[in-house]
């Protein structure tokens, strides 16, 4: 059984009102959301007639010339970059994922994870439909195709999907007669914006994609919202509503901070965090060296509240890739060698605050530190702009189980002296829900361990009873093995 079917993705669709052929807008957009996922990348688009459909490993531009581009004819489509998880990924599993029955087929993509994939997976057997891949898209797929197929209504077959599926999923789907069709699960967890002109009509999980296509952002899906273009009209409506829970971790750490997810601008929030922590967790130091690039917008933050100014001591190489599609512990130490220096006389008897996002599994920090000492900082106090993460994300997000989340099992003290800070601080919950903005309509499960499904909550309890790893998968991948 394939143990990695964890989808942190990048979505994106497109219907053009006046015909025009749309593979480029597809690709321009994913190469904006390229930082989604590197693993593997595909577009699909119809014409009307027919899907066509190209998938393959690796990233969009490794995948894709002009030409294959080009051959993608049609005025609707989606792409979609998957996210890398440790133990690759197959071209089998890569999105948008074809059916070819109702309406000559449908093309779906998602981002999101499906908590409860096994139950599903299941029901979907008896029902005769096969799942072939480890894909959890597929299950979205076949669920939606079926609905579709005894209600002839796009809105319903949505939400029967909603009724049925626990997790996250942010979708797109095209049909091979020419409609474009967007939905967000009840609880928003996944981000998904829209936007729209007298030529087309764009959704993609984050705004940069939108910027990438000349297109002004209209807005964002609601939770469990359906948006349907067909006929050159774009029909929305909200189909089933829970209580809001969208993605701390985006604004965290997912997202380009140039884009605006769910109506809070990335930047503004990370340079918001970064303020907290200097009020909440000030250090004595000489210079705010930010672990970039995500931690740079926060180090500014925390230099203009602390009066310390920022200084670029750390460089990364950018042709090397996340440091988490490292197979193993110790190659993800090497990797951050390979992928970040220290810059010997900006940081040479210095005393430095060094700002990063997240700590997960506590690799990283001490190979940075360690570099920063062996450049000459005289200390090296450490803070970190989103609380500790003590319990595993069942919606997507790549975290590993409670026995390997550093904050899970040790006290700051203890992660202090482990990764060899002088001091660390974490971003406490309030400040973090006060620099989103959006009060309590945030997913925090991997910060409180509060899920905002059922499944989630069920995870969660069966995960801590049994001790988490099991097998080298994690509890919920198992329960199909
Ligand atoms: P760790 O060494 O496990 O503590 O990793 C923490 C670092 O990995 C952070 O500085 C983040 O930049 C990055 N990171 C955090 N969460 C993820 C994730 N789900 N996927 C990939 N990278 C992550």
């Amino acid at each position: 059984m394939n143990c990695e079917k964890k989808e942190s993705c990048g979505i994106f669709g497109v219907y053009s009102k006046i015909g025009h052929s749309v593979s480029f807008r597809i690709y321009n957009g994913l190469v904006a959301l390229q930082h989604r996922g590197q693993d593997s990348a595909g577009i699909a688009t119809s014409d009307s007639k027919k899907i066509r459909i190209m998938t393959g490993v690796g990233l969009v531009s490794d995948i894709f010339n002009r030409e294959s581009v080009e051959s993608l004819s049609g005025s609707i489509g989606i792409g979609h970059v998957r996210y890398p998880t440790i133990g690759g990924c197959t071209k089998e599993d890569a999105q948008p994922l074809l059916v070819h029955s109702p309406k000559r087929g449908i093309a779906l993509a998602h981002n999101g994870n499906i908590a409860n994939y096994s139950k599903l997976v299941s029901e979907l057997s008896i029902q005769g439909r096969m799942v072939s891949s480890s894909c959890d898209a597929e299950v979205i797929l076949h669920i939606f195709a079926s609905a579709y197929e005894q209600t002839h209504d796009f809105f319903n077959a949505a939400k029967i999907c909603m009724e049925k599926i626990d997790g996250s999923y942010a979708t797109v789907l095209i049909t091979g007669e020419g409609d474009l069709v967007a939905f967000r699960d009840p609880h928003g967890i996944k981000p998904i914006c829209f936007g729209e002109d007298a030529e087309k009509v764009i959704f993609a999980s984050e705004s940069v994609a939108l910027d990438m296509n000349r297109m002004r952002l209209g807005g964002f899906l609601a939770p469990g919202e359906v948006a349907v273009v067909s006929k050159g009209t774009m029909k929305r409506k909200v189909v089933l509503q829970k209580q809001p829970a969208h993605c701390m971790f985006e604004y965290i750490y997912f997202a380009r901070p140039d884009s605006n997810i769910d109506g809070k601008i990335v930047y503004e929030v990370r340079v918001e965090l970064g303020r907290r922590l200097a009020k909440s967790s000030p250090a004595k130091a000489d210079i705010v060296v930010p672990v970039p690039d995500t931690a740079r917008p926060a180090a500014l933050g925390f230099s203009e509240a602390s009066g310390i100014p920022m200084i670029e001591g750390l460089m990364k190489n950018r042709y090397v890739g996340r440091t988490f599609i490292m197979p193993s512990q110790a190659k993800r130490e090497d990797a951050v060698n390979l992928k970040l220096n220290a810059v010997r006389h900006l940081v040479e008897g210095k005393r430095v605050v060094m700002i990063d996002d997240s700590i997960v599994r506590g690799t990283t920090s001490r190979p940075i530190i360690e570099m920063l000492r062996h450049a000459g900082a005289r200390e090296v106090h450490v803070r970190i702009t989103c609380p500790p993460v003590v319990a595993p994300c069942f919606y997507g997000v790549d975290l590993p189980t409670y026995s390997e989340l550093i904050a899970a099992n040790h006290s700051v003290a203890e992660i202090a002296k482990k990764i060899g800070a002088d001091s660390l601080a974490f971003q406490n919950f309030n400040d973090l829900a006060e620099s989103i903005g959006l009060g309590d309509k945030i997913c925090a499960g991997c910060l409180n361990g509060k899920y905002p499904t059922k499944t989630g909550e069920e995870l969660a309890k069966k995960l801590k009873k049994e001790g988490g790893k099991l097998k080298g998968c994690r509890i919920w991948e198992e329960e199909l093995g």
